[in-house]
């Protein structure tokens, strides 16, 4: 059975590039039928920040990523934080010691920085942390079994670190790269578990790979010089056979292509990088997300499935439920994908448009609201959700519905008949008193069609040449001004008590 995971450090907010790690574990579990799990891998206690796991969760749940076990539903593989797994890494490091591929070492961090400054040469100048330096310095790996012991038992702290081969070729097959190839010599002898006992991120993931019976595991690029530290560490553990098949995703670049797209750029930009507002407790930093902006979840996976893969045609335009069906990880494209703006907003326009007004009510309301519009005002979600279909072709963000909507709800503060001025003279007025509103008021179905069919009838009986004359002033009293969608369904939607109300207050 697939299982993926997503595996992020609770560290601060989720940008772009993380909900796309998600989104594509996720996917590709769905597509096979499989499970996506959400681990948080907070073994690293100094960059811990907290609210960060909660951001986490509920950025997956705003995107409808929902893993099937998470800390917040655990499944048969409990516990999903790490830092609640620390006695499961121990027997893992030790087995490591024991079999000769991980060593205690005691180095106080002076001797570490000794130990970098006598091996700088030219050719090397910043040397690694490697056990052929650690030979030539005649210590830890030099202990004899009982010296190690005595120091271990005299209470000095000490760290479990790989012992990396040198000069081993270390090749697997990385789903989107193809045969990725390393050579040990270039990696260092990491820690594994730290002085405190907790592991690090490298002992930590292949174990919980492993016990969590992880089949694919996909991660930013950033982690590929790792993988042979991972592929050391499976081969020595659990057997290389059982290894999760990887595939690194691609960095999101500026809009430029000019590097990385960072948190600062959104700011410097305009545009949202993260997926939710996140104000990071450290320094009171805000970085605005995705959904504060007023992209609905539709759009923001789609666009964001979209940043580095395509399934081979021109469509663009993805519900999640199509993305699961169609997406393949060997098509996402190894080099970076700039992030457009312009075109998120071009996916949200879109996914307004298909989205029903009924499930845009839930979104639009509490701007509305905010806006300081009432419950009693928008009087019932039915009402809204008509509102919502007649104006969102005008839309592109949510907020952009509180302009598009409000009058529908408020009456008009002031009317502007100075746009209207020569059809508003007192005949007209007359027109709409004597005549109009004593046919509306017998109206007993108040449909935009029926309206404005008695407003044909009425205008025609009245001798007026031209009926399409008097319909600004109509408008100009029901929404305030020249703006609005079609005069009719306007006065549908208010209902029959409000639109004469506001014609009468508009003819005083
Ligand atoms: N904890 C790592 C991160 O924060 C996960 C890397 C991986 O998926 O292996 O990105």
């Amino acid at each position: 059975k697939v299982r993926t995971r997503f595996a992020p450090s609770p560290t601060g907010g989720l940008h772009l590039g993380g909900v796309r790690t998600a989104l594509y574990n996720y996917l590709f579990a769905k597509h096979f039928g499989g499970e996506f799990i959400l681990r948080i891998e907070d073994t690293d206690q100094t960059r811990f920040v907290p609210g960060a796991e909660e951001y986490i969760t509920e950025t997956l749940k705003w995107s409808g990523i929902n893993p099937d076990e998470s800390p917040a539903n655990p499944g048969q593989y409990a516990p999903y934080r790490q830092s609640e797994r620390k006695p499961m890494y121990k027997e893992y490091a030790e087995k490591l010691i024991t079999e000769g591929h991980a060593y205690y070492a005691f180095d106080t961090p002076e001797e570490l920085t000794a130990m970098r400054e006598n091996f700088k040469s030219e050719s090397n100048p910043s040397p690694k942390y490697d056990f052929t330096l650690r030979d030539k310095m005649q210590n830890s790996l030099s202990l004899t079994e009982e010296e190690t012991k005595a120091k271990i038992e005299a209470g000095i702290p000490y760290v479990v670190r790989i012992k990396m081969e040198a000069n081993e070729k270390i090749t697997f097959t990385d789903l989107i790269r193809g045969e990725v190839s390393f050579n040990t010599s270039d990696v260092d002898d990491k820690v594994l578990l730290k002085a405190d006992g907790m592991p690090t991120y490298h002992l930590a993931v292949v174990v919980d790979d492993y016990l969590m019976k992880i089949t694919h595991a996909f991660r930013g690029e950033e982690w590929l010089p790792s993988s042979p530290i991972h592929i050391k560490l499976w081969e020595y553990l659990f057997g290389i056979e059982n290894m999760p098949e990887w595939a690194h995703l691609p960095l999101i670049m500026k809009p430029d292509g000019k590097g990385k797209l960072s948190k600062r750029d959104g700011a410097k930009l305009g545009f949202p990088v993260f997926a939710m507002n996140w104000t990071d407790p450290r320094d009171n930093e805000f970085t605005e997300g995705f959904r504060e902006r007023g992209f609905v979840p539709e759009a923001f996976v789609n666009m964001l499935a979209l940043i580095g893969w395509n399934d081979g045609t021109e469509q663009e335009l993805f519900s999640l439920k199509e993305l699961i069906e169609k997406f393949d990880i060997t098509r996402v494209h190894k080099g970076g994908a700039k992030f457009n703006y312009t075109k998120a907003l071009w996916f949200n326009k879109e996914w307004l448009k298909q989205i029903p007004g009924v499930d845009l009510v839930p979104a639009v309301k509490p701007l509305l609201l905010a806006d300081g519009v009432t419950e009693k005002q928008i009087d019932a979600d039915i009402i809204l959700a008509g509102v919502i279909d007649l104006v969102k072709e005008k839309c592109t963000l949510l907020p952009d519905f509180v302009k598009q909507a409000d009058f529908f709800f408020r009456r008009p503060a002031e009317l502007d008949t100075a746009s209207a001025i020569k059809k508003w003279t007192l005949e007209d007025a007359k027109f709409y008193k004597e005549q109009l509103i004593p046919v509306y008021e017998n109206c007993a179905n108040w449909t935009a069609q029926n309206l404005e069919e008695l407003f044909m009838e009425t205008t025609q009986k009245a001798g007026i040449e031209k009926p399409g004359n008097l319909m600004l002033p109509l408008r100009i009293m029901w929404v305030g001004g020249k703006f609005g969608p079609h005069v009719f369904d306007v006065a549908a939607l208010i209902g029959k008590k409000e639109a004469l109300e506001r014609m009468n207050i508009g003819l005083k």
